[in-house]
Parts: structure tokens; C-alpha cells; sequence
């Protein structure tokens, strides 16, 4: 029996401890071997006068473990704060963000069919986000973009690697070279230089708005996508909504040191504490995470029972039943644990 692997878990604001609980339940009635240390992030340890957003103990704990399995947290909007995301991402320089884009049996969009199957990986720590933001002078605010070389480096080769690991065929940079010459130039010029090293790959690159009008009028032409930190985030936003949506959207913030998963959606404040949050999206993080840590036999169960469920079409969650009248996330995980044992 393999041992357990010790993962930190954040459960997070809104409707985070509601989709944590129902991921974990789903992972211990499947025998997932995780033991969850809790940890806390967001809103309560802004309410505790953390300005970074989460506690020495939560990075302790995450530098231990390596893995986090981690709920939506509120950003404070235009005040002091930082956001606590940025903060995980940037301490354990998580500088890739990996979000699959996959059509889902029995979601019904208007893509359905269309066999959308690819990747987007965002740069995660540079970009305007490096939080160099000020005012010059009153009525004129400023933000850096930076952008290195290294980082450049460092994000095409993650998405190369996740373009082999998978069997994908083609890679393409996406950027606003045209314009930004120098930081977006350096990650088409990087991107040109480093695909060398993979001949297998296809490399192309697409100019970004063009990307995504293309993933609009033909997404299934995409495998894997490489885009700097602001591109990366709408865009994959835009790709989540073409195949569901965000709740069911999972994410990998991948680092050298550690590696985080989590729902792309945030808190969804206005169906808090109501125990109708889909928890689809977090559960898919948490396959990820568990083919992280090699556990790809659980992995498989689980999806294999999320798919079953999704197919039947029976005791989903509002956001995606079919008729519009959607069951507690309690049921819908019920119906999940009930599928674990078909094959
Ligand atoms: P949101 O993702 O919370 O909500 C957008 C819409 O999607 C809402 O209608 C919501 O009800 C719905 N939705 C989201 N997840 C759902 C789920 N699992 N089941 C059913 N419906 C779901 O986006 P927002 O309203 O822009 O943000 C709310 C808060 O979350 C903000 O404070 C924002 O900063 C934060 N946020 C955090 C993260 C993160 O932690 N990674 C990501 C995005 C937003």
C-alpha cells in the first residue's frame, strides 16, 4: 500500500470550504492515500492584519509539503492589500500556471463536439503583476511590465515539457510582439529560440488578439499555448468558458520548489454558504494534484466517476444541470461517490 503524501490544504473564502470539503470527501471514499494539513489564506488573515494574506504558518506548511490543494481567495479590490494568490505563487516562485481546456461529457456548450483538447500555460510571476504600480502624478498612475529572459526560458520550457508528457504535436507563443517590442518581443524571441531544443513540437507563434479571436472561431486548432502573466489570465478565462465554464475549470501553479492546484473561479460570494457551489472545478484541480504525486490510478477513478456523472446527467449542481434545476453540491458528490465503483 503506498504511504501517505502529506498535502497542505487551503480551504480558502466564499464558497472554498464547501468545494474543499466535497474534493476531499470525493478523494477519501475513492482511498485516495493524502493526509490534508490545513492551512489558512485570504480574507480571514486580512481580518488577523496580515497584509501579505497568509500566515508564516500556511507557507511552513506548504514548504514541508511541497503540494497544496487550495480553495478561491478574495481579493481586497484597490486598497493596500496584496492579493494572497500572488503572494503563494510569488514566495514559492510558482511561475507556471498550467490550465487544460477540455470538453466535458454532458456539458452542452455551444462548442460542444468540436473536440477542444489543449493547454494553456501562463506565465506566472512576471508581467504587470510583478505589483510595480504607482502614481506619477495625480491623475497619471504608472505599472511596470517586466518580463526576463529567464522567465521566458523557464515558461516555454514547462509547456514544451507538458506538450511532451502528453503526446501533443504543437506549441504555440502567443503574444503582442507587434507592439510591446522588447517584453513581449523577448517571449516570441525566446519562444523562437528554446522550441529549437524540442523538434518534435511544431512551434508557431500567433499574434495574441488574433489568438483569441482563433480560439473563438476555431479552438480545436490549439494543443499547447504559451502566454506572458495578463495575456495568459484572460485568455484562459476565455478558453474555460468555451468548454463549461469556470466551475469547471481546474489549474496547476507549478514551481521548482512546490506546486499548488486550484479552480480557476474565485469565491463566488453571492452563492456562499448556500451548498449549491459546483465542486467540479477544484475536484479536477485535485486530479491534477494526484497525478502529481503519482497517485495516476485514483486519478483515473475519480475522473472516471466525475465523467460518468456529468454524462448521466443526473443530481448536478445549478450551474450546469441540464434543466436548470440544479441538486446541493452534497448530492451531486453523493452521486460521484455512488459512480466510483463502475467501470
Ligand atoms: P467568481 O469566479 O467568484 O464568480 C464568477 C461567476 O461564476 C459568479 O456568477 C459565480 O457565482 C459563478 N461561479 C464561480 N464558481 C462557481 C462554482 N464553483 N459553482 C457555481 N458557480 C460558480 O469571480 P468574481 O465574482 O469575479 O470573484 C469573486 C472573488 O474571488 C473576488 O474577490 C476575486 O478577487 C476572487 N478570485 C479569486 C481567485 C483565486 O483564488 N484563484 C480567482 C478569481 C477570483
Amino acid at each position: 500500500m503506498r504511504s501517505k503524501v502529506k498535502v497542505t490544504a487551503i480551504p480558502g473564502d466564499g464558497i472554498g470550504p464547501e468545494v474543499m470539503q466535497a474534493t476531499q470527501q470525493v478523494l477519501a471514499a475513492a482511498g485516495a492515500q493524502v493526509e490534508w494539513e490545513e492551512a489558512l489564506a485570504g480574507a480571514e488573515a486580512f481580518r488577523k492584519g496580515i497584509a501579505a494574506g497568509a500566515p508564516q504558518e500556511t507557507l511552513d506548511s506548504i514548504a514541508r509539503n511541497g503540494v497544496a490543494l487550495k480553495g478561491p481567495l478574495e481579493t481586497p479590490v484597490g486598497y493596500g492589500e496584496k492579493s494572497a494568490n500572488v503572494t503563494l505563487r510569488k514566495v514559492f516562485e510558482m511561475y507556471g500556471n498550467v490550465r487544460p481546456v477540455r470538453e466535458l461529457p454532458g456539458i452542452r456548450t455551444p462548442f460542444s463536439g468540436r473536440g477542444i483538447d489543449f493547454v494553456v500555460v501562463r506565465e506566472n510571476v512576471e508581467d504587470v503583476y510583478a505589483g510595480i504600480e504607482h502614481m506619477q502624478t495625480p491623475g497619471v498612475a504608472q505599472c511596470l511590465k517586466i518580463i526576463t529572459e529567464a522567465g521566458c526560458e523557464r515558461i516555454v520550457r514547462l509547456a514544451a515539457a507538458v506538450a511532451e508528457a502528453e503526446g501533443r504535436k504543437k506549441v504555440t507563443v502567443s503574444t503582442k510582439a507587434n507592439i510591446m517590442k522588447l517584453t513581449e518581443g523577448m517571449l516570441k524571441r525566446v519562444g523562437e529560440q528554446v522550441l529549437k531544443d524540442y523538434p518534435s513540437l511544431t512551434h508557431e507563434h500567433m499574434i495574441v488578439d488574433n489568438c483569441a479571436h482563433q480560439m473563438v472561431i476555431r479552438p480545436e486548432q490549439f494543443d499547447v499555448t504559451v502566454m506572458t502573466n495578463m495575456n495568459g489570465d484572460i485568455l484562459s478565462d476565455l478558453a474555460a468558458g468555451l468548454v463549461g465554464g469556470l466551475g469547471v475549470a481546474p489549474s496547476a501553479n507549478l514551481g521548482d520548489e512546490a506546486a499548488m492546484f486550484e479552480a480557476v473561479h474565485g469565491s463566488a460570494p453571492q452563492i456562499a454558504g448556500k451548498g449549491i457551489a459546483n465542486p467540479t472545478a477544484l475536484l479536477l484541480s485535485s486530479l491534477m494534484m494526484l497525478r502529481h504525486i503519482g497517485d495516476f490510478a485514483t486519478a483515473r477513478r475519480i475522473e472516471h466517476a466525475l465523467y460518468v456523472t456529468l454524462e448521466e446527467g443526473k443530481d448536478l449542481t445549478g450551474d450546469i444541470a441540464r434543466d436548470g434545476e440544479g441538486v446541493p453540491t452534497a448530492a451531486f458528490v453523493d452521486r460521484i461517490i455512488a459512480n466510483l465503483g463502475r467501470e
